[in-house]
């Protein structure tokens, strides 16, 4: 079997025939994230049509953050504390410099961060964390978080630096590799550089990469690429990946 392990499946349009079509192509669980305070309530509900199926993370996300009033950020926070220890993962949380360009902006983005690792910490779920150009910066609260709490972190779309990935390495962080990686000789290089047991697969879907439609089925086409890559077949990335989202979820 294969997991995407970080997939808006609330985004699809059809989330239960994309999740058919996924299972076709051996894709059989799928980490659905959440971006706003009503994404969270549409994850819940699919993790509860498709039980063992849909894996749900609930967060709020910062580009989300940056575009909202603090009262609506407050209202995300309070049904996310309500609400996490029905999810298993927190996420999609992190850091978004494109969206905060000012200290103020960023400064936000990091306390609202913050709260929901506490939150995480709390209950026991480990978070999938966003990092748009400032990868270094999520990177070193996904460390702190691992050492303070002895839960596991993932860092979602992470393959741009084989400098950050070997610190990740060394931290025991886990990395999801998406679509990229089918046709980038630069993420080719980076996902090569981590660790066999930190390595995730995940689409991101529905964001298009690669001038193509995305939706979970792809996480084969990743899982085959990495094969292909690291010369070994199909069903040992399959296993591979697959224990080491157990271990992620599990904190060991
Ligand atoms: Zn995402």
């Amino acid at each position: 079997m294969l997991i995407d392990t970080h997939c808006h499946l609330d985004q699809l349009t059809d989330p239960a025939v994309a999740l058919a079509e996924a299972a076709a192509q051996g894709v059989t669980q799928v980490v659905a994230v959440s971006e706003s305070a009503s994404s969270m309530s549409a994850v819940l509900a699919l993790a509860q049509a498709h039980p063992g199926t849909v894996v749900a993370g609930l967060g709020l996300h910062p580009a989300w953050i940056s575009q909202q009033a603090p009262e609506a950020v407050e209202a995300g926070l309070l049904f996310l504390a309500q609400h996490l220890p029905q999810a298993q993962v927190l996420g999609e949380v992190g850091l978004d410099h494109q969206w905060a360009t000012t200290p103020e902006e960023q400064t936000f983005q990091e306390e609202v961060l913050d709260r929901q690792l506490a939150l995480a910490a709390a209950a026991g779920k480990p978070p999938n964390l966003h990092s748009r150009r400032c990868p270094r910066q999520v990177m070193e609260r996904a460390i702190t978080f691992a050492r303070q709490t002895g839960l596991n972190a993932q860092l979602h779309w992470f393959t741009h630096s084989r400098k950050l990935i070997h610190q990740c390495n060394d931290a025991g962080i886990y990395v999801s590799v998406g679509p990229m990686v089918v046709d980038d000789p630069q993420t080719q290089q980076v996902a090569l550089a981590i660790a066999d047991e930190l390595l995730l697969i995940e689409t991101d879907a529905p964001v298009p990469i690669g001038g193509l439609p995305n939706q979970p089925a792809r996480a084969r086409a990743v899982a085959e690429k990495l094969a292909t890559l690291k010369g070994r077949p199909l069903e040992e990335i399959a296993a591979l990946t697959t224990a080491n989202f157990r271990r992620y979820l599990s904190g060991n």
